[in-house]
């Protein structure tokens, strides 16, 4: 039997079909365009496999998760053009009849990094993923399930301190100037340098600043929820980065709990080339087929 998988990023959409070991047989990529279109190329890619028994989508958003909501499965007001008020998973479930996860693609993330973790035997109970890439965002994974009820965390927009060598910084999020997001997400390279994130060296100290804020959404999610690990995830994050990230959490945090082992409780993903999520997803599929 086959599991489909769908990350639906802001840029990209990632297809991908998978077994019950979450192990990739097939995949395929093709930009985000129009709803209508992209939605159709999903249903096309998945009419190819026959043996199909459940499909997760992990999506961008905000998207609508109360199931008890006229409006569950949709994507609803994002700035993305074109998909607000998308009935994403009602698309979906029109061309294949067959259980359908549907979750935000950090929480996707989180649940591919949770299920990874213990197939590498490593014993915890709640994991929190950030990913700082276009945008910022985390999921949290507490117990085997997701945490939010009103909806889906939106952790990528915390407040944070501001750097004392930041202040002329505006922040670019739309909606609040300087959150977490507006201050460390990848085009925030841009506005601040005027270059492009990949071409400005480590050693610039935009770089360090940006750990500050990062640790401090370390810091904040640690002495709320106390998880077994936080990783971090995204086209901007590298060991260097975390590296730097390490030593602000370890002042900022000050000994004030314990959190074991610095280098393994904030930490890259165990799945290689971002495939956090498309392991979530097979394992998201899984538990929508067996419920
Ligand atoms: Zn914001």
């Amino acid at each position: 039997m086959l599991l489909g998988s769908i990350e639906a990023g802001g840029t990209k959409f990632v297809c991908a079909v998978g077994n019950e070991d979450y192990r990739v047989i097939d995949s395929t990529k093709f930009p985000t365009t129009t709803p209508e279109e992209t939605l159709q190329n999903c249903i096309d890619y998945f009419k190819q496999f026959k043996d199909l028994r459940a499909i997760s989508i992990a999506s961008f958003g905000p998207i609508e998760i109360r199931r008890n909501s006229p409006k569950y499965g949709y994507v609803t007001d994002t700035p993305k053009p074109g998909w607000s008020n998308t009935d994403f998973v009602g698309t979906i479930k029109k061309a294949f009849d067959l259980p359908i996860a549907w979750t935000t693609d950090v929480n996707g993330s989180a649940y591919g990094e949770y299920v990874l973790s213990t197939l590498f035997n490593q014993r915890l109970n709640s994991l929190v993923y950030f990913t700082i890439g276009t945008g910022v965002g985390a999921g949290a994974v507490v117990d085997g399930k997701f945490i939010g009820d009103l909806g889906h965390p939106e952790m990528g927009h915390i407040r944070v301190k501001r750097h004392p060598d930041d202040l002329n910084f505006k922040g670019i999020c739309p909606f609040h100037g300087d959150c977490l997001e507006g201050l460390i997400s990848g085009p925030t390279f841009e506005a601040r340098t005027g270059k492009k994130g990949q071409d400005v060296p480590l050693e610039d100290p935009v770089w360090d600043i940006m750990a500050y804020y990062a640790a401090q959404a370390a810091l904040d999610t640690t002495l709320m929820m106390r998880p077994n690990k936080i990783v971090f995830g995204g086209g901007v994050v590298s060991e260097r980065f975390l590296k730097m990230i390490r030593t602000h959490f370890k002042k900022l945090l000050n000994d004030y709990v314990s959190v074991g082992n610095l280098d393994e409780y904030l930490v890259m993903p165990l799945a290689k080339d971002n495939g956090s999520a498309t392991v979530g997803n097979f394992a998201l599929a899984l538990k929508a087929l067996v419920e």
